[in-house]
């Protein structure tokens, strides 16, 4: 399988910000492992701003978006440091790749990122995407890479998007203020009613959240893509998905 996942802040740091370390690592050892058993696996990683933020000894993240960028650009290199230890000592090689949603879609560039990518996957690279914050301030404003990991799995023809969270799925109601709230294990369908339970289209916008996780399964699905949304506590879980049990909401691709 072709499989593309997305890690969100949430996922790769420690409330604090800084860095976690046994997440971090966990997470590269099963996609190594996902790679040796013979799947094709993208990583649409975030997490620069963070990671330049613990570089730079900043007591906070900057507020400004100049202040982020350039958080972005020092974190960025510690990030791709930090993968390229991970997957070396299982013997994968990564590849840096920063673009915006705009260039998967501008045909030409589409082509030039699409022509890469194969070749990488060819070489058995395991390419890490992630926004090009320095010109581009899509992801700090609107706050993760959602978008951007629907538009590279559309782009390249995966089978599966995995987005990695801090909650185990789609439920009926945000369970963050609602203890009752329900799992919703399939999605057949993007309705207006799973839209709303996003928060309604657009209420949300600004913080990502699920809206931006609904939108980017509107794109994969459309790409013939299925999408699931599970949590990235337990890196794990990404073994027991690919074995196609039940984990998280999964979004069917039309
Ligand atoms: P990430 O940084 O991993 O992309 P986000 O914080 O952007 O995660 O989005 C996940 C959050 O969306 C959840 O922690 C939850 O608070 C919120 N949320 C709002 N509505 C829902 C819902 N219906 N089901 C699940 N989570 C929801």
């Amino acid at each position: 399988m072709k499989i593309v996942v997305k890690v969100g802040t949430s996922t790769l740091a420690h409330a604090t910000g800084r860095l976690n370390i046994r997440r971090i690592e966990m997470l590269c050892k099963v996609l190594s492992d996902l790679k040796n058993a013979g799947h094709e696996i993208i990583l649409v990683s975030s997490g620069a701003i963070g990671m330049g933020v613990g570089k730079l000894g900043l007591t906070e993240r900057p507020s400004d978006i100049p202040g982020k960028q350039a958080a972005a650009a020092v974190g960025q290199c510690e990030l791709m440091y930090t993968y390229d230890k991970l997957f070396s000592e299982y013997n994968h090689n990564v590849a840096q790749i920063l673009i915006t949603a705009p260039d998967v879609k501008n045909p030409e560039r589409k082509t030039n990122f699409h022509n890469t990518l194969e070749r990488l996957l060819a070489l058995s690279v395991l390419p890490v995407i992630n926004e090009n914050d320095t010109v581009s301030t899509e992801e700090i404003e609107i706050g993760d890479n959602d978008t951007l990991s629907a538009e590279v799995s559309a782009s390249i023809g995966a089978d599966l998007l995995v987005i990695l969270s801090d909650i185990d799925g789609l439920y009926d109601k945000n369970p963050k203020n609602n203890p009752d709230a329900k799992l919703i294990p399939v999605v057949s369908e993007i309705t207006e009613d799973i839209k709303a339970l996003a928060g309604g289209s657009g209420s949300s916008l600004g913080t990502g959240g699920m809206i931006t996780k609904i939108r980017a399964a509107e794109i994969a699905t459309a790409a013939h893509c299925d999408m699931i949304i599970a949590n990235g506590a337990e890196p794990e879980v990404l073994y027991d998905i690919v074995e196609g049990k039940s984990i998280g909401t999964r979004f069917l691709k039309r």
